[in-house]
């Protein structure tokens, strides 16, 4: 997925020309991004591990759907209180490789240090595993969770916008975007949700200026040309 946004974005493709930052990449981005990619499989082992071990057995459809549901709740709270943490001081050198991208690409979706991955599966198929054991979960809900956070993770990293022009009119009231994910690498802190607002919302975690930001962006079609660039509110008259 990753290639196909960052050879749809290479070729100019219309979907992808609302460039959030109009910044050349590093020279030696992609490749670090690429070599660090050979941690990614790693989701699929420990599910597969805990599959194996004897959890996640339930085959009804509706363990399927709630399995899923589960799966998406729990990864954006584990989500949110691993990755403040990950911004302590003390625990920065996990999650450091991930931030030497400060200008996206889709393949920084995939840039991690062993050691953020491992955590952030434990954290989250450990804490299923024990909810198993009081109301059994479906492996494909879970399964399928991680190939809907692979994929949108893939363009949630690119350096265009691809959401409709109006998103934070309605949806991204509550969910979050490209551009969104962009700010947590370009300023190094806020926005650090996954897929929601909600909890950055709740600690005033969020970037004040993200909806001008994204209007800017997708509305007004001029991207940042600076990677700490603030968008100001308009004087009021
Ligand atoms: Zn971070
Ligand atoms: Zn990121």
């Amino acid at each position: 997925m990753a290639l196909v946004w960052y050879l749809a974005a290479k070729n100019n493709w219309k979907m992808c020309e609302r460039t959030i930052y109009d910044l050349p990449f590093k020279a030696d981005q992609i490749r670090r991004e690429l070599k660090n990619s050979i941690h990614t499989p790693i989701h699929a082992v420990i599910l597969s591990a805990f599959l194996y071990l004897g959890f996640f057995q339930n085959t009804r459809f509706i363990s399927f759907l709630l399995s899923g549901l589960a799966t998406a709740v729990w990864a954006e709270i584990w989500h949110y209180g691993s990755h403040r943490a990950f911004h302590l001081s003390a625990l920065h050198w996990i999650h450091l490789e991930h931030h030497r991208s400060h200008l996206n690409s889709p393949f920084t979706a995939i840039s991690f240090s062993f050691s953020e991955k491992l955590i952030f599966d434990v954290g989250l198929l450990g804490v299923l595993t024990a909810a198993d054991y009081f109301c059994s979960l479906n492996f494909f809900g879970i399964a399928a969770w991680y190939i809907g956070y692979l994929i949108i993770n893939s363009f949630s990293h690119a350096n265009f916008e691809l959401k409709p022009r109006d998103y934070n009119r309605w949806s991204g009231k509550v969910l979050t975007s490209t551009t969104y994910h962009s700010l947590h690498h370009s300023r190094y802190t806020g926005n650090y949700g996954l897929g929601t607002r909600v909890l950055d919302k709740l600690f005033k975690t969020e970037w004040k200026d993200y909806e001008r930001l994204y209007d800017r962006i997708s509305r007004e079609g001029k991207p940042l040309a600076k990677l700490r660039e603030r968008v100001e509110a308009p004087a009021e008259v």
